[in-house]
């Protein structure tokens, strides 16, 4: 039972193995969202983008593609300016210079970050941020009434259709028997899941995430890998990560994984073309 009279209570399935997570891709946004112009194939690019500190360049003339619907890793060594990059596709950061896009048409270096995360980029950065208080599934539900305000969003009726999404996310995200629990008292990786929860209530075109791996036990990391591979299809993710097992789990055999060292792109191709790469050897080597 939750506390408040004025949210009523979710009827969650009793059996976790009801909600499929064959539905998934259709909660939500497509992986194509309307107003995003995907018709080349491109969800990202960013071209010759430079970003100094103190005359210190953290990203130097750096060029990425990713496609539509793709799930891209990215690797390189401390201070590569990965969580750089973030920052200026999340508009944290002004470029110098350089070209940032979503999509054909929407150009991410005139936008602050609040109209950027409007656009569909969704960001988990390495902590997780959750209403401790809150119960699990009333996280979601703010999550996605954003819009509205704290106190609209706690007294407004659930409708249908925003029941059946949290019931969804609840059962990706592997949480429904811990819904009514406050989300305080949930483990590291059941945290850093619900984030990711309610960063898809939102219906992100592309997420970010920043390393979302750290500080999670090894089998946290593996349900992590399990619930980023399933939302493909459902909007397309760049993960930065450490973590090679983790890596070569989202990646397989044909993914794309991209290096970075020194603000730029050092190498491209699958995680077996890029280990072998004397260039990435030597770059993790050096320091
Ligand atoms: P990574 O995430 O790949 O480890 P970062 O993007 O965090 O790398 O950092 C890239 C480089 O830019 C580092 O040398 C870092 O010290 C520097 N840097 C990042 N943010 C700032 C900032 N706000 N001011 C000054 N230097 C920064
Ligand atoms: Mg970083």
């Amino acid at each position: 039972m939750n506390e408040n009279p004025m949210v009523p209570d979710l009827d969650l399935p009793e059996d976790p193995a009801v909600h499929s997570l064959s539905g998934v891709a259709s909660m939500g946004r497509a992986v194509v969202p309307g107003e995003i112009d995907v018709s080349h194939g491109t969800i990202l690019y960013l071209e010759d983008v430079t970003v100094s500190f103190d005359g210190f360049r953290a990203l130097n003339a750096l060029t990425l593609t990713i496609d539509a619907g793709e799930l891209r890793c990215i690797i390189g060594p401390n201070g590569a300016g990965k969580t750089t990059m973030m920052d200026v596709i999340t508009g944290k950061t002004e470029p110098d210079s350089g070209k940032v896009f979503l999509g054909q048409s929407i150009d991410l270096t005139r936008m602050n970050e609040p109209s950027i995360a409007r656009a569909g980029i969704g960001r988990k950065f390495q902590k997780p941020t959750v209403f401790e208080q809150h119960p699990v599934w009333e996280n979601l539900e703010l999550a996605m009434k954003t819009d509205k305000g704290w106190f609209a969003s706690l007294r407004a009726r659930l409708d249908r259709e925003a029941q059946a999404r949290i019931e969804e996310t609840l059962a990706l995200i592997g949480l429904e028997s811990e819904a009514r629990r406050s989300a305080g008292e949930l483990s590291h990786g059941q945290k850093q899941r619900l984030e990711i929860g309610m960063l898809l209530m939102q219906q992100p075109a592309l997420l970010l995430l920043d390393e979302p791996a750290a500080g999670m036990t090894d089998d946290e990391t593996m349900q992590l890998a399990e619930l980023l591979n399933h939302l493909r299809g459902t909007c397309s993710m760049m993960v930065v990560e450490h973590d090679m097992e983790f890596v070569a789990a989202l990646s397989g055999a044909t993914g794309k994984v991209t290096v970075m060292a020194e603000g730029r792109v050092l190498a491209h191709g699958t995680l077996d073309e890029v280990k072998k790469d004397e260039t990435v050897i030597e770059s993790y080597l050096g320091r």
